[in-house]
């Protein structure tokens, strides 16, 4: 008998997923759409904001292939039609979505789309634990995953834990290619002020800012720079937003106030090669992160997800290594696209942010 307390299951699962994001989400349906019943384990589900709400229209056939693309009708969301930059010089260009044969971005609202995609996939048969996973080892071919109050096993395991890459991270090699963090806040207007809804970017010397109003007219406002450079530590996001130009002329034409406290979190670049091994398979930000600017992150989580959940079901080596061929793929492509647009910004070369981008450039 095994005297774990709470290990009273001998059951190992075909597959279980770790992580409760898009990424986990996403795997955690395919699997249970496909009938192979997946434990997936996730902490327990975020209530408030969580930054990362401008969906790629790239995402929309992904949703489709999920039977998911109805859930970007609900009200807390919005179509994001109009992207405004100041970006390479102070003139503000409009991107409209009218010009996009894909169709208009979405501004999200992360949790609900987040918790509408858990519900599907719970009602396709994923068998969800909400704790956090506190540690993990193999033996021989079975995964022991130590919960905080029990033990589970598994045969696979799909790493979605996010860049933390719980498991991924101690079998392959992680490579990081710079220290971009975000500072984000929320404002709010008064009730009776009509904003745009629009998303505006805006560099500056020591990094970029961000603004997106969200569908119930609250803006979003994210500082990005590097989290070892002078003033990061410096959490005046609201008094240095305040000194920019657009996103300034914005706040106040609108009589935006800030509304919630400033928080950070980590939005480097990094990923793992490759991106599986044996009974393992890190998709979404556990196999590759992707800075902000690209506002691609949710599309490969979505994408990498289906594809290392197809090629599970598969039971096809081919298959699989073809996903982490296609990871690998996408993270040269991103350097590149990544080195062209930071390139692009040319007015503060002796500034360590842009220099930092210019010299990959
Ligand atoms: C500031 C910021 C802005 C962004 N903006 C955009 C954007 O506009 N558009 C876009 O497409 N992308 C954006 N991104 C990127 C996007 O948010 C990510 O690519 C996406 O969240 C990846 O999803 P994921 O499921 O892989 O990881 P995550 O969303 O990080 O989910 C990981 C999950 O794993 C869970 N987890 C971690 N450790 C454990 C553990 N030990 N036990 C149990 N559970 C665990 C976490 O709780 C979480 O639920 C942004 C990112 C940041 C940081």
């Amino acid at each position: 008998m095994d005297p774990r307390p709470g290990n009273a299951a001998e059951l190992t699962h075909d597959v279980a997923v770790l992580g409760g994001g898009i990424a986990g989400a996403t795997a955690a349906l395919r699997l249970a759409q496909a009938g192979a019943s997946p434990l997936w384990i996730s902490r327990n589900p975020r209530t408030g904001f969580k930054p990362g709400e401008h969906l790629s229209a790239a995402a929309l056939p992904l949703l489709k292939v999920l039977g998911s693309d109805a859930l970007l009708r609900a009200e807390v969301h919005r179509h994001a039609h109009s992207t405004y930059s100041a970006w390479g010089s102070a003139l503000l260009t409009e991107r409209n979505a009218i010009v996009q044969l894909e169709g208009p971005p979405t501004v999200l609202d992360r949790i609900s789309f987040e918790k509408a995609l858990s519900t599907q996939a719970i009602a396709a048969g994923a068998e969800r634990i909400e704790r956090d996973v506190v540690d993990v080892r193999i033996t021989g071919q079975t995964w022991e995953l130590k919960l905080e109050d029990t033990i589970q096993k598994a045969r696979f395991l799909f790493d979605a834990t996010g860049r933390k890459a719980i498991v991924a991270s101690k079998f392959a090699p992680r490579f990081q290619a710079d220290r971009l963090t975000c500072q984000f806040a929320i404002f709010k207007c008064p009730e009776k002020s009509t904003p745009r809804p629009v998303t505006l970017i805006e560099a500056e010397e020591r990094g970029w800012w961000y603004l997106s109003v969200l569908a119930d007219r609250r803006v979003v406002v994210n500082f990005y720079t590097d989290a070892d450079l002078h003033g990061f530590a410096n959490p005046k996001l609201d008094r240095n937003a305040r000194q920019s130009k657009t996103i300034s002329a914005f706040l106040s034409d609108y009589g935006y106030e800030i509304c919630s406290e400033v928080k950070r979190i980590a939005c480097n670049s990094t990923w793992l090669a490759p991106a599986i091994g044996p009974g393992w398979v890190a998709i979404g930000d556990a196999s590759a992160a992707f800075d902000p600017l690209s506002s691609h992150g949710i599309t490969t989580a979505l994408w990498s997800a289906i594809q290392a959940a197809d090629a599970f079901l598969a039971q096809d080596r081919q298959k699989m290594q073809a996903y982490a061929d296609g990871v690998a793929q996408g993270v040269q492509t991103y350097l590149d696209a990544r080195s062209r647009i930071y390139g692009q910004e040319q007015r503060w070369k002796n500034s360590p942010f842009w220099a930092r981008r210019a010299a990959v450039a």
